[in-house]
């Protein structure tokens, strides 16, 4: 005996596990917009609306990095 359960598809985008673009980590988000963990969204910074203070841009790229080839 089949029972065929008629069960409407009807999920409302289940959450996604995506990473967050503050801290880079990995976090359940809501929606599609959801980009943006809960302990960084609650952070001072992000309320205030500040903006994120990266000083990464610094002039001349001299990164000497060695080439550690080993065999
Ligand atoms: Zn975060």
């Amino acid at each position: 005996m089949t029972t065929e359960i008629d069960a409407p598809e009807q999920e409302p985008a289940p959450p996604k596990i995506r990473t967050c673009l503050r801290c880079q980590a990995p976090f359940e988000s809501a929606w599609a917009g959801e980009r943006i963990c809960k302990p960084c969204k609650s952070t001072h910074a992000w309320r205030s609306g500040e903006g994120v203070r990266t000083v990464s841009n610094r002039a001349g790229g001299g990164s000497s990095s060695g080439k550690s080839s080993g065999s």
